[in-house]
């Protein structure tokens, strides 16, 4: 079925839809060249890896339209593995639908979303998590997220699980040896070494696997809601968060009815901030509302800051709030630092405690700092090479399950035939993560999440 897919030459607007300085339409397949050269009138031939000047005319009229810039990428060496053209033109929608309608009509059909990588993965150019790490550096929004992806692409993930599965592969041809030569009287590994080597993938398999920790939240980034009695200035130190107005600063109590929430960057790592109204009880109906979606945002919320005001002594509330907070990701802020006011006790809390000013920004950026010690380092390590999305992490889950079974079955003296059924499910998973056994259902799903001309 694969060869039925590469024998079509596909075509798509590589750049985002709208106008742009330049717009580019890409072409790969066996006919791509062929079909360029019908699109195209060339001063010099296409050559591989080489920008030529080329015009594209009018069918109606055969007068020039505009000027362009057109590559040929010959096959194997190129972004698909397959005769490659991109076509540089003038970024008007209007000239780059009439190209994708000019390769139509000369047999080229319309790219499915991601099938530029679909292709390269099929063609061996690159791994599933290569393949991911394209759509993930497409799709980040800070430059920590890009050089995750950039990591990845550059097949860090598919590094680190080499050499795991090798040692895998090499348990399998033993036990596999020792099945087979059976009656020939061959020493079998002891249940105890085989044991060991399995312990010695599930330990890195672990370690991988508690990586996604750290790849979701690069990935797909954290809240954090800020919570505390009205007029601490949770407002206040969330517009300095921010580094703009947006929150409305009152010196009114629980005027903050309604979740403000703000996308910042924290050190490259997406942050949701959301500043919540206060948690003490009211009265007003629309302040309660606004209680009730702060309670919701507390116990949603990946990272949490309790505001309390400095020199004033820890309320009842407030005490139990940062006792309900106890195992999780949180910091006390003492805001209004900047009155000079004597240290209030925090109690018996274990919890951080930084002091800031939202007026002077005083303490601002060791907040920033202990935020980001909070979220960078989830175990302790700095890794290449991590697990950033739920395929990925379900994977490794499964080839974890895959061992456990295995030393159960060591476990009952059961055959090593039954051993090695969940050695090789264990296998399987591994080369699933790497898309080197991964139904064509799946890869559909995978690459569909893509954008059109990628
Ligand atoms: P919220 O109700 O907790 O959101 O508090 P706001 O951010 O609305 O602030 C309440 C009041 O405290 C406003 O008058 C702020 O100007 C003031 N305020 C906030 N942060 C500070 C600070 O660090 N120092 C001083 N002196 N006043 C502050
Ligand atoms: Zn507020």
């Amino acid at each position: 079925e694969q060869e039925s897919i590469a024998h079509e030459t596909i075509v798509a607007i590589s750049t985002p839809p709208g106008r742009g300085g330049i717009g580019i339409v890409r072409l790969s397949g066996p006919h791509a060249l062929e079909i360029a050269n019908a699109l195209l009138t060339l001063r010099s031939p296409l050559a591989h890896a080489l920008a030529r000047f080329a015009e594209i005319h009018d069918p109606e009229s055969n007068s020039k339209l505009d000027e362009a810039i057109a590559t040929w990428f010959a096959k194997p060496k190129s972004y698909t593995g397959e005769d490659l053209i991109e076509i540089a033109a003038h970024g008007s929608p209007v000239i780059l639908e009439l190209l994708v309608r000019l390769a139509l009509q000369h047999g080229a059909r319309l790219a499915r979303p991601g099938e530029f990588t679909e292709r390269a993965f099929l063609s061996g150019r690159i791994d599933l998590t290569q393949a991911e790490a394209v759509r993930d550096l497409i799709e980040s929004q800070t430059l920590y997220q890009a050089r995750t992806a950039a990591e990845q692409m550059d097949g860090a993930l598919s590094r680190r699980i080499r050499p795991v599965k090798q040692t895998l592969v090499e348990l399998i041809a033993v036990l596999e040896a020792g099945i087979d030569f059976a009656e020939d009287d061959v020493d079998l590994m002891p249940d105890a070494e085989i044991v060991t080597r399995i312990d010695t993938i599930s330990v890195d398999l672990e370690k991988l696997a508690r990586s996604f920790e750290h790849g979701r939240i690069v990935h797909s980034g954290l809240t954090m809601a800020i919570v505390g009695r009205p007029n601490v200035g949770k407002s206040s130190l969330f517009n300095r968060l921010v580094e703009r107005e947006r929150a409305i600063v009152t010196a009114t109590p629980g005027t903050t009815r309604d979740l403000v929430t703000e996308r910042v960057s924290l050190g490259g790592i997406p942050l949701e901030l959301v500043d919540t109204a206060g948690l003490r009880e009211s009265t007003d109906e629309a302040e309660s509302i606004g209680i009730q979606k702060s309670r919701e945002a507390l116990a949603d919320a990946d990272l949490v800051l309790v505001v309390i005001e400095a020199g004033v002594p820890l309320r009842e509330d407030e005490a139990q709030i940062i006792q309900s907070l106890a195992g999780r990701k949180a910091l006390i802020v003492r805001n209004k630092i900047d009155l000079d006011l004597e240290d209030n006790a925090v109690g018996e809390s274990t919890m951080a405690v930084v002091g800031t000013s939202a007026r002077t920004g005083q303490g601002i950026d060791d907040l920033r700092a202990a935020l980001l010690s909070m979220v960078r380092a989830p175990t302790g390590e700095s890794e290449s090479g991590i697990l950033t999305n739920l395929r990925q992490h379900q994977a490794v889950t499964e080839a974890l399950s895959g061992l456990v079974a295995a030393e159960e079955a060591v476990a009952r003296k059961t055959p090593h035939e039954m051993l090695l059924l969940d050695l090789y499910s264990t296998l399987r998973q591994l080369d699933s993560l790497t898309g080197e056994t991964t139904a064509d259902d799946i890869l559909n799903r995978i690459f569909s999440t893509f954008c059109i001309g990628k």
